[in-house]
């Protein structure tokens, strides 16, 4: 039996996880669950799983956790020190699923005990960048990663040595927008209404707005070394081919599925081994043809944006992240159009001189904290 801890577990793909574990109740136990607000589901989650320990981010909701929690053999816990303290608890896999920024400070708890991380939460690693790799050298951790178009490289990558590859290409879906003309129009529920992906309300702006692609490009850059010029997009609208890698003889790899997270994440927790899914089989006849376009940058221009961040590199890449994650929200509550997420994502990168390159945790956080002042300021200025 192998343990695991999910931070973020009342999300999206907290559940895919814990619906694997649910098929596979010989197979795991759960050392912690943590969430934001949601006390009602941690709760019950917790309780159904036997999860040795809850966390609740949000402080003031400790004494209605632990009420929750009455009678139940689960250790209760709030704040973001309990749940730096509970990704650093030994486990077998640390699931790290929180959404944003948010979420970097127990990863980096989690890759400091030499853990194997499952990392979902993208925003992490591009705020962190090498702060993260390097964590990840010194203290002997691993990470697997959880996003399907990396995953999909991570196995493809399995086919031969990284400095053989020649490209890698991240698919696209190209979101709910790739074919709706007035952009300016879109509401937070028509961005939201993923075609092919049932994703958390952030992620699923990110994929409108191309800006999940250009996170993933920064990812992929920090997982897979390659060059940022052997790091391509193409937009594939059936989300069929997770991604592909190109070798210097010629052949190239591509691991293709179900639009299902329960396909990657099952890949990081069984690897190397293999475990069963509910998936059915790949029906290729039924879904007939394949399509692939270029991105247009034009019309979406945040993989254009991400990419000069990962060029410039330093403290860009935490900033883009930042004024987005602040801009979504912005979005999601009304307050900006969609249209704008991009351009105050472009007007917060050229806002001046950006802070020398993070060295610590600190110092992320610092470049975030920085980039959501200045992120506000234009939205209110604007
Ligand atoms: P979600 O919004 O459904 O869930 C987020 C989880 O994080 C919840 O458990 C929530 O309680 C917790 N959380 C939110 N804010 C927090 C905070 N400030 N402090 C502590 N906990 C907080 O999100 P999701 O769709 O499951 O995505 C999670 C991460 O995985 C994101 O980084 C996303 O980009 C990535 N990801 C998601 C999918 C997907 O299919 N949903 C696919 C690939 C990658
Ligand atoms: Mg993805």
């Amino acid at each position: 039996m192998r343990s695991i801890t999910i931070l973020g577990a009342t999300g999206s793909v907290g559940a895919s996880t814990l619906d694997l574990v649910r098929r596979n109740p010989e197979g795991w136990r759960i050392e912690a669950l943590t969430a934001n607000s949601n006390v009602a589901d941690l709760a019950k989650l917790a309780r159904e799983f036997g999860a040795r320990l809850a966390v609740i981010a949000d402080e003031s909701r400790y004494a209605e956790l632990k009420e929750a929690l009455a009678g139940s053999n689960v250790e209760v816990a709030a704040g973001r020190t309990a749940l730096c303290e509970a990704a650093a608890r030994p486990a077998d896999i640390v699931m790290a699923a929180i959404v944003g920024c948010a979420g970097l400070g127990p990863v980096m708890a989690a890759i400091e005990r030499g853990r194997t991380v499952a990392l979902a939460n993208k925003e992490a690693l591009v705020s962190a960048g090498e702060v993260m790799t390097a964590a990840v050298e010194k203290h002997g951790a691993t990470l697997l990663p959880v996003d399907s178009e990396h995953n999909a490289i991570f196995q493809c990558l399995q086919g031969g040595r990284i400095d053989e590859v020649r490209t890698i290409t991240l698919t696209a879906s190209g979101g709910p927008l790739r074919l709706v003309e007035n952009l300016d129009a879109v509401t937070p529920a028509q961005a939201i209404a993923h075609p092919n992906w049932d994703m958390g309300a952030k992620i699923s702006v990110d994929s409108a707005t191309m800006f999940n692609k250009g996170l993933e490009l920064i990812e992929a850059h920090h997982l897979f070394p390659v060059g940022l010029d052997r790091l391509r997009i193409v937009v594939h609208p059936q989300s069929v081919i997770h991604s592909m890698v190109e070798y210097r003889d010629g052949s190239t790899l591509a691991q293709l599925g179900p639009s299902d997270m329960r396909v990657p994440i099952a890949s990081c927790l069984a690897f190397p081994a293999r475990m069963e899914t509910p998936m059915e089989s790949l029906d290729l006849a039924g879904i007939g043809e394949l399509s692939f376009f270029p991105p247009d940058e034009e019309r979406f221009p945040a993989t254009k944006l991400a990419r000069q961040a990962a060029e410039e590199g330093g403290s860009a890449p935490a900033t883009l992240n930042a004024a987005n994650e602040v801009a979504v929200a912005a979005f999601l509550a009304g307050k900006i159009k969609f249209s704008r997420i991009p351009i105050m994502v472009e007007a917060v990168l050229n806002a001046g001189n950006l802070p020398p390159a993070p060295k610590s945790l600190d110092d992320v956080l610092v470049i975030d904290e920085a980039a959501r002042r200045l992120a506000t300021a234009q939205m209110e200025t604007a």
